[in-house]
This record gives structure tokens, sequence and C-alpha cells, in this order.
């Protein structure tokens, strides 16, 4: 019997892993730059927490989720997104108590899973990179976010990038919109596809969502929500373009875009990147907006929120299309050849000296012969080999050859074991 991953996952393998490490690395670095901290919520939920938060018509709770039953009849979903378990955890554990310094900026990474047809950036485990910023609704934090998914994607050598952004203003703004979509949607009705029939009286935004073809020229022209703003909604977003312009961060406001999730208010984003890796024209790599009634939905006090989710699979399907190098993987310091058992039971020793002195170091275990270790060693790219036979054994010396430029010294066994630095100083420099 032989056994394939499931659907729609992938196994990450050295190599690769090494890539994803960076881009957490980065991340962690530059989100603690801007002061937010990591959260690690669980990779599952009750099902509540996603149905509450994305709305019964997204696409993600109608179609994508990975939704069972336990052994104990709970209905458990594993996450297809971030923000709505980070919220149940905001709420639960009280982080908007008096004694907590606002706003409440995290984030997280891992992974998310979604049922949706695998494809090329588009898989049913993937991974995203998120942050969450709760208790304040200044729109300066708003372009804070903005200008921290800019930051972050630039330091990842990403060149052609577009930045979306809409707003979807405050509840009377989409009570408003809300009313003069299903006006201009109704006559069409019979034309539209059936998700976009269902949802029209549910939520007609939703439909400005849809990708279904046969939608697209009422998308189009629909009426736009930026000629139904309030004062209050208009003057928040114009604050955003505003601040937007004062850091040199272009941007095009595009009032079609409606975010997939339904808890979204004034500012929304999206990143887009230009490759064809990612299929013909700008596909959206990060995502985000305003939830100011997010908090209160799920339970918790009239707190606001904003965030940002970035996927980790199309990132790097962009770095890679781009030819970003990557840094190199922990080089390798030292490789020990050992010719005879005996010195092949120092050569133990040795590695570990050198390890616990925080050098990398390798060694031979299939007992190959030296000259299959040299080899080995070359492959490996070390920058020193160590040979150890019984000559060397006897006098209590190794010799330790510089693989770029050649040169051999004779050196004690004992200075490689307890001092490696100096050796290399001694000899090398
Ligand atoms: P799309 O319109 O492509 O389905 P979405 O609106 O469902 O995207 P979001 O929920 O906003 O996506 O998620 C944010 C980011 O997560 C996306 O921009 C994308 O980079 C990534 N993402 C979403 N779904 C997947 C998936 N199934 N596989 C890989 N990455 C994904
Ligand atoms: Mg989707």
């Amino acid at each position: 019997m032989r056994y394939q991953r499931p659907k729609g996952t992938a196994d990450i393998l050295p190599g690769e892993s090494e890539k994803w490490q960076y881009i957490e690395e980065t991340a962690r670095m530059l989100f603690s730059d801007y002061r937010y901290r990591e959260i690690r919520t669980p990779m599952f939920e009750n099902f509540d927490v996603f149905s509450r938060t994305s709305g019964e018509t997204s696409d993600i709770v109608t179609k994508e989720m990975y939704d069972f039953h336990d052994k104990g009849d709970r209905h458990i979903t594993l996450r297809p997104e971030g923000t709505a378990g980070v919220v149940r955890a905001f709420i639960e554990n009280k982080l908007y108590g008096p004694d907590v310094q606002k706003p409440v900026k995290v984030f997280y990474a891992g992974p998310m899973f979604r049922y949706e047809r695998p494809q090329s950036g588009r898989l049913r485990e993937f991974h995203q990179i998120g942050v969450e910023a709760f208790g304040s609704e200044s729109p300066e934090l708003d372009v804070e976010v903005i200008a921290m998914a800019m930051d972050l994607l630039q330091h990842f050598g990403i060149k052609d990038l577009k930045l979306t952004i809409n707003t979807l203003g405050d509840k009377e703004t989409r009570e408003n919109y809300r009313q003069a979509l299903i006006g201009y949607l109704e006559p069409h009705f019979d034309e539209l596809s059936d998700d976009s029939k269902e949802r029209l009286h549910k939520n007609p935004l939703r439909v400005l969502d849809s990708k279904a073809p046969e939608d697209q020229k009422f998308v189009e022209n629909a009426p736009s929500i930026l000629d139904y703003l309030t004062d209050n909604a208009k003057n928040h977003f114009d604050k955003v373009t505003n601040l937007l312009e004062r850091l040199g961060i272009n941007y095009v406001v595009d009032s079609t875009i409606v975010r997939g999730l339904d808890y979204y208010n004034h500012t929304i984003f999206e990143i887009m990147a230009n490759s064809k890796a990612l299929g013909s024209g700008y596909t959206t790599i990060c995502a985000g907006g305003r939830y100011d009634g997010l908090v209160s939905e799920l339970g918790g006090p009239e707190v606001s929120g904003i965030g940002f989710g970035l996927g980790v699979e199309r990132l790097l399907l962009l770095m890679d299309s781009e030819k970003v190098e990557f840094p190199q993987f922990n080089p390798l310091d030292v490789y020990v050849v050992a010719i005879g058992e005996n010195a092949s039971l120092e050569s133990l020793e040795v590695v570990q000296a050198l390890r616990y002195r925080g050098f990398s170091a390798d060694r031979d275990y299939l007992s190959r012969k030296p000259k299959a270790q040299f080899k080995s060693a070359d492959k490996l790219h070390a920058n020193f080999t160590i040979t150890i036979g019984d000559k060397e054994l006897e006098n209590n010396t190794v010799n330790l050859k510089s693989m770029e430029t050649g040169k051999e010294v004779s050196v004690s066994l004992n200075s490689v074991k307890n001092d490696f630095s100096a050796v290399i100083e001694k000899n090398f420099d």
C-alpha cells in the first residue's frame, strides 16, 4: 500500500523549508519593529466562530469549510482564516481590559484550511501570515497596517505591487448602498449566476465579489459605494488616502472590491502582484481591512479592529518567479574526515566539541573511504575539513584544511576541541 498526501496539501521539504523559515523570520522581525506580538490560537474552533464572523453567504462558509462533528458531537471547523480565532481569543482572554495597552497589536503565522479546487497558488491546506490591531478607530492605524504590509512585501524583494483600497463606510453607508445595489441588480435577476441570485437579497455586496463571468458586466456598471458615504465615512477614508500620500505609498481606489468576508467596514485593501507565476494579470497576495463590529458580533465589547492576511504559498511563487535570492542555509563550518576505526570514534568527539561551541560540523556515518568523505565535504561546501588518521591520533594532532584556499596546517587536537576560533584566527586570517 502506498499512501499519497491528501489532495490540495503539500510537503515542504528541506531545501524549500529554509525559504519558509526565512519568510517567517523576516516577518517576525518586521512585526516586532512595529510592536506587534505573536498570538497562537488553535487550528480548530467551534463552527460558529467562523459562521458568525465570515458571514453565512460567504464562499468560505457556504463551500469551503472543513467542518466535522467530533466524538463528543461538537461541531468543529479547521480554521479557514486567522482573524475569527484571534478575535475569539481576544474576547475570551479579556485582552481589552483596562490594564492592557491599546491598541492591542498581534500577529500570527500558520496553516489555514479551505475546501477549494486546488491549482497553482490555491491549496486546501495553505499558510497565512497576518496581523490584527484592536482598540483604535484612528485612520492612522489603518495606514500603519497597510504600510506594514507593503513594507513586508518590499522586504521580500517584490517589485511590481499594486495597492488597491476601498471603503465600506459605516453602518448607515452600507445600508444605503445595499438598497441602491439591490435596486440596480433586481432588474437583471434572471441573468445573474445562481450564487448571486441567492445572495442578492441576503447580502448584495457579495455579488460584487463574484468570480462568475455572467456577473462581471453588472459588477462593472454597479453604483459605487463612494457615492453613498456618510460624512463620517468619507472623513475617515479621506484621512487614509491623505496619509498614504504623505508616506509616498501609491494606491488606486477600486469601489468594486468588497472582500470575501462579511465583517469589514471602512477601509479595506488588497495588495496585488503582477506575475506570470500566479496567472495573467494582477493577483491578490495580501488582503485586509477594518472590522469594527466583529468583536461585539462574537460577544465581546464594542472594540474596533483592523488587520490583514498574507498568503505564504503565493508569496513564495512570486519570490521564485522574481528570482529572489534566499540567504544560504547555515553553511557548514567543518567536515571531519576519519581514517580508520579509532579515528572514527575520535571524530564524533570532535564534531560534538565543535557543535557545543556553536560551530556547524558534520562527519561520515557510512564507514566510507577517505576519498568519499572528502567528496562529501566538497558537496556540502564545508569551509574547513579536519582529517584524523592513525598518525594524528598518535601525536594528538589533526590536519586542518581550508577548502577555499587549500591551505593545510597540523594543529593540536585539544586546541580544535577547546578553542576552534583561536585556531582559525591564528592560521587562516
Ligand atoms: P481568493 O479571491 O483568491 O479566493 P480570498 O479572498 O479567498 O482569495 P482571503 O480570505 O482574503 O483570500 O485570504 C488572504 C490571502 O490568503 C489571499 O490573498 C491569498 O494569498 C491567500 N489564500 C486564500 N485562499 C488560499 C488558498 N486556498 N490557497 C492558498 N492561498 C490562499
Ligand atoms: Mg477564496
